[in-house]
């Protein structure tokens, strides 16, 4: 053995000692790893199995969101057609009658149809509005409005319904109103009338509050009822379409789709306020309106009119008609030539715009479809003849037509829904020639505190009346009614009240009114 030999002998234990260790320690690095990796998968299948399990809570929710919707909508479709039906089926039996030549007299088929097809459309205005609100289309007015006079041509109307059921309904001003506001006429008194209207709708018994405060620029409105209140799940619920209140037995009894309460707050979200309700059931419900208010810095010349307008201030004005249909030439040559416009007509577009030139119009009501040119086509010729200083007022049947107008590039300074209410266009005439109108002071016929009497010689009707109103036949109310009236003429102020509830389908309420008369 060389002396260098146990040198060597313990470097190569050394080296296989290392080596040995090396793989002792690789050895131990590779099942840790192993070990990290497995924990890691065990957390990564444990993660996956959350997000199933969210995914599948998420789509379960999804499907009862969906099957509540179809739900909410098939039971909408259930209220809109029953909704439908029964103005419907009157329009339809008057229209028959007619055909046949039954000796019918045509002002009361007249009036059934006419109060028919007023239900329908609000129905179908109802719809449209929402449509409109959600899609964002909705165009809000800035009217100059007197507060006062508004505020009590609504509670003189709902008066009357609320004494037909026996209730009372009290106005109450908090401090001092504006004369004048700015805001959309229109859609402050479709909220008012909703809320009104819901406040006797669900009462039986008391009565309906209509409160009003304003401060610096904010109205405060209260309208609250001693009806059959909301239950607190219900609170939110019923502002949703189609959604009517958990009493749904009770609500069920009483006309109504739903869509009341949707359309009032979502009207007055858009018009800067807001709707809430507090409530208690069998004791009553308080709705609040908050809404900003502003009133104008001086009240313009040609506020809407709040009595019947007789005539205008001023020169003489000329409004052209052009519209094929011949009734609706009738209608407005009946409306506006008493009120001193001189009023010509075309049925064509083409012959309007001859017709234009020689009569040299200070507006033109234009219908959109006519055989033959487009109503835009119409106008387009009209603003290119006449400059700026024509009013063009379109007038259609076709909602998807709608263009606001007014804008000063559109060749039509605004635009109408058919059926037209004839006040609003008078307000639309007014506000596009800048007229101050001419109106007697008169108030809403239906003011009055409590129902009008009914003579006692008016007894043998009542049972009739009565069996009639259960029965909702429509035709056989209105035969009583007149017989009524014609052979007991001190009966005349009930008639009318009835007539006016039959008018709105109002039959719950008629039966209450036929109910507290002895
Ligand atoms: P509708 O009256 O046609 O059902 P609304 O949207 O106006 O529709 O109202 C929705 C629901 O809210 C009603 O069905 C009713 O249950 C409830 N409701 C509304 N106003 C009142 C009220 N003043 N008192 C009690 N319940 C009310």
């Amino acid at each position: 053995m060389t002396p260098d030999a146990p040198l060597a002998i313990g470097a190569a234990a050394a080296i296989i000692v290392a080596g040995l260790a090396a793989l002792l320690a690789a050895g131990i690095r590779h099942r840790r790893a192993v070990r990290r990796k497995d924990v890691r998968q065990a957390e990564m299948l444990a993660l996956a199995h959350a997000a199933h399990e969210a995914t599948h809570a998420e789509l379960l929710r999804a499907k009862e969101a969906a099957e509540a919707a179809n739900a909410a909508k098939t039971r909408y479709l259930v209220a809109v057609s029953h909704e439908i039906r029964s103005p419907l089926n009157a329009i339809y039996g008057y229209a028959q009658l007619l055909e046949r030549d039954d000796a019918i007299p045509p002002i009361e088929a007249g009036g059934v149809i006419r109060r028919s097809a007023e239900h329908v459309t609000n129905l179908v205005e109802g719809l449209l509005d929402i449509s409109r609100i959600e899609s964002g289309v909705l165009k809000l007015r800035q009217d100059v409005v007197r507060l006062p006079a508004l505020l009590d041509q609504l509670v003189d109307m709902f008066r009357m319904q609320a004494a037909a059921k026996g209730l009372s309904l009290d106005y109450k001003v908090d401090g001092a109103l504006p004369a004048f506001v700015r805001t959309d006429e229109k859609r402050l008194r479709q909220i008012l009338i909703n809320l009104l209207s819901n406040a006797i709708k669900y009462t039986d018994a008391g009565g309906a509050t209509l409160t009003i405060r304003y401060r610096s620029q904010m109205a405060l409105v209260d309208v609250a009822d001693t009806g059959i209140g909301i239950a607190a799940e219900d609170l939110e619920r019923i502002f949703e379409p189609f959604e009517r209140g958990g009493a749904a037995a009770d609500s069920a009894m009483r006309p109504g789709i739903g869509l009341g309460l949707s359309i009032t707050r979502l009207l007055a979200r858009i018009l800067g306020g807001e709707v809430t309700v507090s409530s208690e059931v069998g004791r009553g419900s308080r709705f609040r309106l908050q809404m900003l208010l502003p009133e104008p810095m001086t009240a313009p010349a040609g506020v809407p009119h709040c009595g019947r307008v007789t005539g205008y201030d001023g020169a003489r004005r000329t409004i052209l008609v052009i519209d094929d249909n011949p009734a609706q030439q009738i209608v407005m040559e009946h409306l506006l030539r008493p009120l001193d416009f001189q009023v010509f007509a075309a049925t064509g577009g083409y012959e309007g715009v001859a017709l234009a030139r020689r009569c040299n119009p200070d507006l033109v009501l234009l219908d959109l479809q006519m055989p033959g040119c487009s109503g835009w086509d119409v106008a387009a010729q009209l603003r290119a003849a006449f400059g700026r200083s024509l009013r063009i007022v379109i007038l259609s049947a076709n909602a998807h037509e709608f263009r606001a107008g007014g804008d000063g590039r559109s060749d039509h300074d605004i635009f109408l829904s058919k059926p037209v209410d004839l006040d609003a266009l008078l307000d639309t005439i007014g506000d596009q020639l800048d007229l101050s109108w001419i109106a007697t002071e008169e108030r809403a016929p239906a003011a009055c505190e409590t129902p009008a009497p009914l003579p006692p010689a008016a007894a043998p009707y009542l049972q009739s009346l009565r069996h009639h109103v259960k029965l909702g036949h429509v035709r056989a109310i209105e035969t009583l009614l007149a017989e009524l009236e014609a052979d007991v003429p001190a009966s005349a102020g009930a008639v009318g009240e009835m007539r006016r509830l039959l008018g709105d389908f109002d039959l719950r309420s008629l039966a209450r009114r036929l109910e507290h008369v002895d």
